[in-house]
């Protein structure tokens, strides 16, 4: 797994109400593990916000991001900076069940599925309603742009 450190969860909206500047200067210095499977919304305020945060804790150690949120995740893959920056563990992306139609945002693992990942190609997914095979409901370009190879 490699370089760790502190686990920091965030949770709720990430905008203007958000001062990811302050959160920063809070935070131990060294490696550092984000979690933000809480968050529910994003927006480019938020979104500043969070590239502020970033850029601090960057310079201090390894950033590992595990359950990146959905929301997040899409926002993330239109700043390039983030490939070089972040090592993402794990993301969760919007998949749709072929079979009964259910939506579902599941935890996709980096590791396991690095190569299609690399490849653009998201991982099919098992659905937890019907069994049957769920896939992505988005553009890959929308999650993996920051994976490709
Ligand atoms: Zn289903």
């Amino acid at each position: 797994m490699g370089p760790a450190g502190p686990v920091i969860y965030f949770v709720g909206r990430l905008d203007e109400a958000a001062n990811l500047g302050d959160v920063g200067t809070v935070i131990p210095p060294g490696h550092v593990v984000l979690d933000t499977s809480g968050l529910t919304f994003v927006n480019s305020v938020g979104m500043r916000e969070w590239i502020r945060l970033i850029r601090i804790l960057r310079d201090r150690g390894v950033i590992t991001l595990v359950r990146v949120a959905d929301v997040l995740m899409a926002h993330m893959n239109v700043v390039r900076e983030f490939a070089q920056s972040v090592r993402i563990a794990s993301f969760h992306a919007a998949y749709v069940c072929n079979a009964c139609g259910a939506e579902a945002t599941p935890l996709i693992d980096v590791m396991q599925h690095g190569p299609a990942l690399a490849a653009m190609q998201a991982p099919r997914m098992q659905c937890t309603e019907c069994r049957g095979v769920m896939e992505l409901a988005d553009f890959p370009e929308r999650y993996l742009t920051i994976f490709k190879a």
